[in-house]
């Protein structure tokens, strides 16, 4: 390999040692959305009724593909404060593994020669 290729696999090499520590870094981890929502209990003579502002909760509910089914659970709030990590997350490791197969693929690319 020429020195030029070779500084070139040595850059994918750091990028990808670097995506292996922002990876390891991550401590929860879930797919799914996250929703806080209010509601309204459905009594007429309830307060939420008429006023927006006394409707219940907040609620937290989360929905997530099991078996390629939409479900839906409602949390807790200190289960929540962790989902909301989670999820973000989940969508920063996502990321770090496109970024891994970009620099898997350029690595492939200075292997093949030309
Ligand atoms: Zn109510």
């Amino acid at each position: 390999m020429s020195s030029a290729v070779n500084a070139k696999a040595t850059k994918s090499n750091e990028k990808i040692a670097e995506i292996k520590r922002s990876l390891s870094a991550l401590e929860h981890l879930s797919s799914g959305t996250l929703l806080k929502r209010m509601k309204v209990c459905g009594n007429p003579r309830c307060h939420c009724a008429s006023d927006p502002a006394a409707r219940h909760g907040p609620y937290y509910e989360w929905s997530y593909l099991k078996g390629g089914k939409l479900r839906h659970r409602t949390l807790t709030p200190e289960q929540a404060d962790i989902m909301w990590l989670a999820i973000a997350n989940h969508r920063k490791a996502k990321k770090l593994l496109r970024a891994w197969e970009a620099q898997t693929r350029n690595l492939m690319e200075l292997k093949t020669p030309k």
